[in-house]
């Protein structure tokens, strides 16, 4: 076993081989090339009996583990949406993890409870939300989502159903848009209401939510004796980042007194920007709100934040009170136990400070949103490029497209060609992208919001993409 002095060796060690890898992995390819089983067939089926040196240990991730890994921090990573990391966020982790704390309640560290206290509402400002919010670090956005659901159901039902549970006689209905989130589903599994009781509805041209499928929709419902609980709206969805018009949709929430949760998963981020706020225009009627930090906040995952305006509601939601979490101190502190569904919880508050101070509120804007008009820049190339169609409208750092190389090709066949053209991209190693489907038509999604992306590694890419479709 590891002794204090071969600690310190190694960890100078592995912070030497982090700053290498962090400085090259532009040149690794950035999708994992390995095949289904490649990694578990080079793992012993049993631990060794004897403990092995952390040299070997050491050598076997890199021999075994790195080829195994999509690199996310790649510059060239334009995939999914991005999961950032940055340098002050790795340092802090190496903190949080050498302190190994539990940060339950205020008591088990107090500066945990604090400095969440104290981040949240620096990102609730820095994301121009109302000072009527107020903020937890949740693990993931699909479980803040979940934690909205259940405060709703809580509140509607008097915290009836949690205690009584579900008698069979409630009829709740969810509601969120055709373009949202799978975690939305999820949720509604999770917390009783039954998957047929979420209502999707319909979006326009531009893939948002339709206020008015949403009134007719709820009002049906009160007509056929259901319960409207909760609304979803998505402030950029995922397939194409969409924007559902947060202020007609609250209007309809406020009108018939229903839950409205805000994910803002990805964009959340862009608030930072006065310019994007127009998506919050109508704020005054959320009830709570849920965006990633570690999407696009270079604040490595997990770190999701969630507001939310009643929290005596979510309190009272989940607190539990077993005799060996009594404290002293319970009234004058969060204790974020009582905030959501985890007991234990991750230190992840030091993260955002680090991060947030190493930047600045102004470092975040800018990367924000150099990032936001290079996305622009590359549409408006798309646009001018034969044999391509750009998908618009186009929402800050994502670019949707589509290959179309002449008008002989049925839809099917063009999804064919874009497919291929997707998985020779991903194949070459050189940079990752994904897909989504609108309307039955494969788009191609380019996301440009990695930390250490510049406007060459994304004009790099686009070459790469205009020669590779040329080769198919
Ligand atoms: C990424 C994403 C989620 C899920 O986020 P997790 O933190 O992984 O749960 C939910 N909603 C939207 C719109 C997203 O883009």
């Amino acid at each position: 076993m590891m002794d204090s002095q071969a600690f310190r060796k190694y960890a100078h060690d592995f912070v030497d081989w982090m700053a290498d890898y962090l400085e090259n992995v532009q040149e690794l390819p950035v999708k994992s090339k390995v095949q289904p089983g490649e990694i578990i067939s080079q793992i012993p089926d049993a631990p060794p009996r004897e403990g092995e040196s952390m040299e070997t240990v050491f050598e076997d991730f890199k021999n075994i583990i790195l080829p195994g890994m999509t690199h996310w921090q790649s510059p060239n990573y334009f995939a999914y949406f991005t999961a950032n990391s940055s340098y002050p966020s790795v340092l802090a982790e190496m903190l949080t993890a050498t302190l190994a704390a539990q940060c339950m309640v205020w008591e088990t560290s107090p500066a945990a409870a604090e400095l969440e206290e104290s981040m949240m509402n620096w990102l609730r400002d820095m994301i121009g939300l109302p000072d009527t919010f107020e903020g937890v670090i949740q693990d993931t956005a699909s479980t803040a989502t979940l934690v909205a659901l259940l405060t709703a159901r809580e509140m509607i039902s008097r915290y009836r159903i949690n205690k009584e549970g579900f008698s069979g006689e409630e009829f709740y209905r969810i509601y969120c848009s055709t373009e949202a989130h799978s975690s939305i589903e999820k949720a509604v599994k999770i917390a009783g209401f039954g998957k047929q009781n979420l209502v999707h509805i319909e979006t326009d041209e531009q893939l948002a939510m339709q206020p008015e499928k949403l009134r007719e929709a709820i009002q049906k419902d009160i007509d056929n004796g259901f319960s409207p609980l909760c609304v979803v709206a998505a402030l950029g969805t995922t397939g194409t980042v969409a924007i559902d018009p947060l202020e007609p949709i609250g209007e309809i929430c406020k009108t018939f007194d229903t839950w409205l949760h805000v994910d803002a998963a990805y964009a959340g981020t862009a608030l930072v920007l006065p310019e994007q706020r127009y998506m919050i225009r109508g704020i005054e009627n959320v009830d709570s709100f849920v965006f990633n930090p570690h999407k696009w906040m270079f604040t490595n995952f997990d770190c999701s934040a969630y507001f939310v305006r009643d929290t005596e509601a979510l309190i009272r939601t989940f607190e539990i009170l077993p005799e060996y979490l009594k404290t002293n101190t319970r009234g004058q502190v969060n204790d974020y136990r009582d905030w959501g569904i985890q007991l234990g919880r991750r230190f992840r508050a030091l993260k955002l400070w680090f991060v947030i101070r190493d930047f600045g509120v102004e470092g975040i804007q800018n990367k924000v949103k150099d990032h936001i008009h290079w996305a622009g820049e590359l549409g408006d190339a798309i646009r001018n490029e034969p044999g391509f169609k750009l998908f618009e409208p186009q929402h800050l750092g994502l670019v949707c497209f589509r290959y179309v190389p002449g008008d002989g090709l049925d839809t099917k066949e063009v999804n064919t060609l874009n497919d291929r053209l997707m998985k020779s991209l991903n194949d070459s190693g050189k940079m990752f992208l994904t897909h989504t489907k609108v309307n039955g038509e494969i788009l191609l999604r380019v996301v440009v919001g990695q930390t250490s992306v510049t406007r060459e590694h994304v004009f790099k890419a686009w070459e790469l993409i205009k020669q590779t479709a040329a080769n198919i």
